[in-house]
Parts: structure tokens; sequence; C-alpha cells
């Protein structure tokens, strides 16, 4: 488990799943600015998108935890470069080629990263809003 190999030279990275063309889109997910890749921590392996995982991988998809979030796992397929996950979580395109991301990713991305707001999560938000009060009357 904690031996996890990174051989992210550039061009040279494996992305498994139902991928449809070099730039990591998927038969899930095939709009112009789906070509990004996951790198997912349950089995160090890139996928398009967690529904490929779910087809091909023997496992539950595991999520990052919020203090892995400057691993470099997420690829671009436009150009190959890799991306920490709080970069992408901030950025609309790629920094490095300019390719747009999908901003439909937001709705997608509890998926994959440990965020505030779970995806069905929505009965709960009153309850964390009020944690979140509590703890701001206190900074105040
Ligand atoms: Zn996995
Ligand atoms: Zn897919
Ligand atoms: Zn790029």
């Amino acid at each position: 488990m904690s031996s996890r190999k990174h051989c992210l030279g550039e061009g040279n990275v494996r992305v498994y799943g139902a991928t449809v063309d070099e730039e990591t889109r998927c038969v899930h997910f095939l709009s112009e600015r789906d070509a990004v890749a996951i790198l997912l921590p349950c089995c160090d392996r890139f996928y398009p998108c967690f529904r490929c995982h779910d087809e091909d991988a023997d496992h539950r998809l595991e999520r990052w935890p919020r203090s892995a979030w400057g691993e470099s796992a997420i690829l671009c397929g436009a150009c190959s470069v890799t991306l920490t996950i709080a970069t992408y979580l901030e950025v609309d395109r790629c920094p490095a080629c300019a390719a747009g991301f999908n901003p439909a990713f937001a709705m997608h991305a509890p998926h994959y990263f440990e965020l505030d707001v779970p995806t069905s999560a929505v009965a709960s938000a009153g309850e964390r809003a009020d944690g979140r009060n509590a703890l701001a009357r206190f900074a105040a």
C-alpha cells in the first residue's frame, strides 16, 4: 500500500478503462472538454472517469483524502502534463496547454476527491452550515 510508484514521464502514462482516443476521453464522457485522466489511489492507475474504474477494476474506488491534494494525480490528455489535485480544482483550463476542462466536473469531483460537499448530501448541508457558523463565531 505504501510503496506507490509513479512513472509519469510525458507520453509515458498508461490510461486504463474504456478510452476512445489518445486524449483520454472515454465512452462515458466524450465532450471536447473531457480530455483528462485521474490517478486513483486505490490502484495507482489513471482512469478517464470513475465509471471506467468501476467497469475495469475489481475493487471499490478510493477517493483522494484532502491531505493528498498535493499529489500529481491529474493528467491532461491534450498535452500529457500532470497537475496536482489542488491545482486542478482551481483552474478551468490546463495551465500548460490551455485546453479547457469541463466545468461539469465539479459535479463529479466528489467521486474522486474528499470534498466538503458529498454528491448526495444536500440534506446534511444545514448541519454543516451550523458547524461553520459556530466556528466563525469563535474566530470572530
Ligand atoms: Zn482502483
Ligand atoms: Zn469512463
Ligand atoms: Zn494540457
